[in-house]
């Protein structure tokens, strides 16, 4: 990860790694945990929470990174730092009620579907204008950035538009709504190089640090 911000002339302090822990066992994450990692991405609410009571340590940050559905929004904010699969205006209204609740300001990035696929979660790159603009307007939530899962490809160079697309969108959306959108969630196992050099900001590797799922 480092080798691939700077060989793509980026800050390596400017791309986090999300270590993706979904079906990894907690004693596995722990050993992550004394390695140096930091963030770990959780794609099941119960399974998550399971895990961050077990190992609950005041480092680590858990990030939300798989479908949710409204009706976990309350366990959501709980649990998580950052939630990157925002993807409708019912599910922030949900989160922002939540997190209101708590007294919580929770981050959010806008899962976009961004080749427009029909098995995939995520906005429309056309709606996610106007989701965004909805979302900025809500007080207990607070938007920042967008992430993205290309479709896959045994090349990443194949992702590469892609990652570029989501790029172009977020700058644009910053500029136009005039919000300091600065996230860029992109990039797994396969293609997070070529995220990197499109301007990832998170990347989300599971398999290349925990080996294959079951
Ligand atoms: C599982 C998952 C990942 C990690 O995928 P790997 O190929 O194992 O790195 C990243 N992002 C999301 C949304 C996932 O569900």
């Amino acid at each position: 990860m480092l080798q691939a911000a700077e060989k793509s002339g980026r800050d390596p302090g400017e791309v986090r790694l999300v270590a993706v822990s979904k079906t990894v066992p907690p004693d596995k994450v722990r050993e992550a945990i004394a390695a140096g990692l930091n963030i770990f991405g959780e794609n099941y609410v119960q399974e998550a929470r399971r895990k961050i009571e077990a190992l609950s340590s005041p480092t680590v940050s858990w990030h939300f990174i798989g479908h949710l559905q409204s009706n976990k929004a309350k366990y959501a904010v709980r649990l998580f730092d950052l939630i990157h699969s925002v993807d409708s205006f019912r599910l922030a209204e949900a989160l922002d009620r939540s997190a209101r609740k708590i007294d919580k300001t929770q981050a959010i990035l806008i899962q976009v579907n961004i080749a427009d696929e029909k098995s995939k979660f995520g906005t429309t790159a056309f709606e996610t204008r106007e989701l965004v603009s909805n979302i900025s307007r809500m007080k207990n939530l607070s938007v920042k950035g967008l992430m993205t899962m290309p479709p896959y490809f045994n090349d990443p160079e194949k992702s590469r538009p892609f990652f570029v697309a989501l790029k172009n969108l977020k700058d644009r959306l910053s500029e136009d709504l005039q919000l300091p959108l600065e996230e860029l969630s992109m990039g797994m196992s396969g293609d997070f190089e070529t995220a990197i050099q499109c301007g990832a900001t998170l990347v989300r590797i599971g398999t290349a640090i925990f080996g294959a799922r079951n």
